[in-house]
Formats: structure tokens, sequence, C-alpha cells
């Protein structure tokens, strides 16, 4: 199909969650970087899309809003980006609201958990990194014990205290993936199972079942062509999609020049026998152009 030139990213962060870069910056970078079609998707949070859209407007960018709510299957936590929705929804907007303050109650705990092991003062450290205060994420505690030297890397930071187990970690309640799908529904827009390959579904029966449940849930797509996933597992969730029927999407879950896997604009194309998560969004039109 023609659209396999242009570049769409339907997944990305900015300050208003975990992102570093400004609404500004990210977008004016999309720009530069060649992408088409892009969503901004902070994790439990709209306040940016106002920003973002007047920013696309001014650079040619077609834009559509977006969010990225964390959620739980079976007790595992799992991400839903909802995609071309209405940000001033009130079933969406007060679902959010909920989500950030029991977040506030998470970071609390978990600084609480960092002190139980010699190591006081995190909440603070974190803080300091959250520019929105209402969203405090493991990413903003882990960019402080990296620059404060107690771990080398993010991805250390995660595999030594911030995983189910370890010390830094506390097991939360978010709202079930049916409440995320059903919130975005009423925003107008369509929810995406967000790289479903970094789930630890093995004793869950595997991403089959997830996909499964998720469709049956009325989710609409899944990402396909993400960061998180490598070459194979392209191939493996384009099978699924199609078995189950679902959409598919493209996002590079950008977060920061420094630390995201891959630039705007070099994840490979969506193959021409999956069904776009955009292939009737008015937005999309200019992919065809
Ligand atoms: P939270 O929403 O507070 O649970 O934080 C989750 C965020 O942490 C994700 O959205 C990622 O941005 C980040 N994250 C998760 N795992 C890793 C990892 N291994 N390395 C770096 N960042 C990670
Ligand atoms: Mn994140
Ligand atoms: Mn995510
Ligand atoms: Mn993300």
């Amino acid at each position: 199909m023609f659209q396999m030139n242009r570049v769409v990213d339907l997944h990305c962060h900015s300050r208003y969650s975990d992102g570093t870069l400004t609404v500004g910056d990210l977008i004016a970078l999309a720009k530069l970087r060649g992408v088409s079609l892009i969503s901004l998707t902070d994790h439990d949070e709209v306040s940016g899309i106002v920003e973002a859209r007047e920013q696309s407007a001014a650079l040619n960018l077609s834009f559509v809003a977006g969010v990225e709510i964390s959620s739980e299957w079976r007790d595992m936590s799992i991400h839903i980006v909802g995609l071309r929705i209405d940000e001033t929804e009130s079933t969406l907007t007060s679902l959010l609201s909920r989500i950030r303050e029991t977040r506030s109650v998470r970071a609390q705990r978990m600084s609480e958990a960092f002190a139980n092991v010699g190591m006081p003062g995190m909440l603070a450290g974190a803080a300091a990194y959250a520019p929105n205060p209402d969203l405090v994420s493991r990413t903003h505690f882990a960019r402080h014990l990296v620059d404060s030297g107690v771990c080398g890397s993010m991805g250390e930071v995660f595999s030594r205290f911030m995983k189910p187990g370890k010390p830094g970690y506390v097991a939360h309640a978010w709202v079930s993936m049916q409440t995320a799908i059903d919130s975005i529904h009423a925003a107008g827009g369509r929810a995406v199972l967000a790289h479903p390959a970094r789930y630890e579904t093995q004793f869950l029966g595997g991403p089959s079942t997830l996909l499964k449940s998720f469709a049956e849930a009325g989710g609409d797509g899944v990402e396909v062509v993400c960061a998180s996933h490598n070459p194979p597992e392209w191939a493996q969730y384009a099978a699924l999609a199609r078995r189950f029927n679902l959409l598919a999407s493209i996002g590079s879950d950008f977060h920061s020049p420094m630390e995201s896997r891959v630039k705007f604009g070099d994840l490979p194309r969506l193959s021409p026998n999956l069904k776009p998560v955009w292939h009737d969004w008015p937005e999309a039109e200019c992919l065809y152009a």
C-alpha cells in the first residue's frame, strides 16, 4: 500500500509523564526525523495534548490525541494505548485522575520500600526528576539512581531494584484491562495493547491467551512494530494480530534522546497484510497523498 513510505509513530512520551522532552521539542524532533502521523501517549495523562496538537499543526504534522493507560490483566501490569481519543471526555479524564492519585500513594510506598533497605530520601530524589508532580513513575526513581551513581544504567536500576521481587518494587492495583478499554471507547478512541512481547505471559497461557482476552474485552488493536520487539517478534505479533482480527499499530515508545532504543523514524513499516489502526482516520489521509 502507498502509505508504506510514510512514517507513522503512535506511541511516545513527553515531560508530562516520563519522557525528558517538552511537548514542543518532542513534536519538533518527530517532524525533523520525518514522521508524518503522530500521537502523544503520555502515561495516564492528557495534559500535553492541546500543546501537541497545536505544535503539530504549526509544523504540518498529522496528529491524533493519545494516552497510555496503566492497567492490569490477571494481576499483571499491562499498558493500553488509547488512540484518537477525545481527551476532554469525562469518563476517561476521571479514570486518569484516579490512576494518578493512586500513583502518588504508590510512589510514597516505593520510597518506604527503598528506605527499608537503607536507601532513604528516594521520593524527594525521584520527585526532582518528575516535572509533573501528579505523575511520578518508576522511570523518575531510576533516573535519580543513575544520576546519583548508585546504578550505571536505567536497565540496571530496573533489574536490581524495581521489578517484582526486588527491594524497591511494590505491588500495585491498576485499573482492569476492561475498564481501560471501556474508558478509551467512551472517549471515542481505539484501544491498542502496547508492546505485547514485554509481558511475562509464560505462566498465563502465553501471548495468544492475552491477545485473545484483549480482543474479547473489545480491544481494537495491538502494537506489532515497536522498539521493545525484535524482528521475530514483529512477525509473531503480525500473525497474532491477524489471528485475533486486531488492527495493527506502530510505536517507538520514545522517552528520551539519551535513553530510547530507537529514534523516531527508525522502525520498519507495517507489513501490507495487516490492517493499520489508522486505516480509516481522516488524519491519515496525508499518508496516501
Ligand atoms: P511505572 O509506570 O511507574 O510502572 O513505570 C514504568 C516505566 O518504566 C515504563 O513506562 C518505562 O518507561 C520504564 N521502564 C520499564 N522497564 C524498564 C527498563 N528495564 N529499563 C528502562 N526503563 C524501563
Ligand atoms: Mn514510560
Ligand atoms: Mn508502556
Ligand atoms: Mn510508553
